[in-house]
């Protein structure tokens, strides 16, 4: 069995003026990202959209001293961008979608991600969203780690880093013995 894990496909992620956009780079990979997810949903896979989410100026946060506010909960940096917004409306509720909030980069983190995975059986992780070579990559090694087969959608991740971003793809493919795909 397989899942996808969306990632941080957000409004301060993606749209020009989100607080930590990754500006063309993100928008460029919304045709695919939601081609994959619509794919995966209407496979009947498990399909998991992992959405930061944080207090303004949480001191306990280490994020607070390392980034801009971003995904910043009840604003509309944390809406998902583009059309992928309403089509997540449209399947929020199906028995094989799942939302989830995270407070790190990685998916897993302080969620339960992991028991939602392995109640289904899945064995297979399928990787898309922002950005490369932070959260996503963060979620790729913790799936690593915990026995996921990772497979990582290169034109439906991205990175404001474009040096980030290359060397995550070849991280994912060459030390986590991801797929690249
Ligand atoms: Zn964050």
């Amino acid at each position: 069995m397989k899942a996808l894990i969306n990632i941080d496909y957000t409004f301060d992620f993606i749209a020009d003026t989100g607080s930590l956009t990754c500006g063309a780079a993100g928008q460029h990979i919304h045709d695919a990202l939601l081609a994959l997810s619509k794919a995966f949903v209407e496979a009947g896979d498990f399909v998991v959209f992992a959405i930061d989410r944080h207090t303004k100026d949480d001191p306990y946060h280490p994020e607070t001293v390392l980034f801009p506010p971003h995904n910043i909960e009840g604003t509309e940096g944390r809406a998902l961008y583009g059309e992928l917004a309403a089509y997540h409306a449209t399947i929020k509720d199906a028995p094989n979608v799942l939302t989830l909030d995270k407070r790190r980069y990685s998916a897993f983190h302080g969620t339960d991600l992991e028991t939602r995975l392995r109640e289904r059986n899945i064995t297979e992780v399928h990787l898309v969203g922002v950005c490369t070579d932070i959260c996503v990559l963060h979620t790729a090694v913790d799936a690593y780690n915990k026995g996921f087969t990772l497979v990582v959608h290169q034109n439906a991740v991205a990175s404001f880093d474009p040096t980030g971003h290359a060397w995550a793809l070849s991280h994912f493919e060459h030390v986590l013995g991801a797929r690249v795909v």
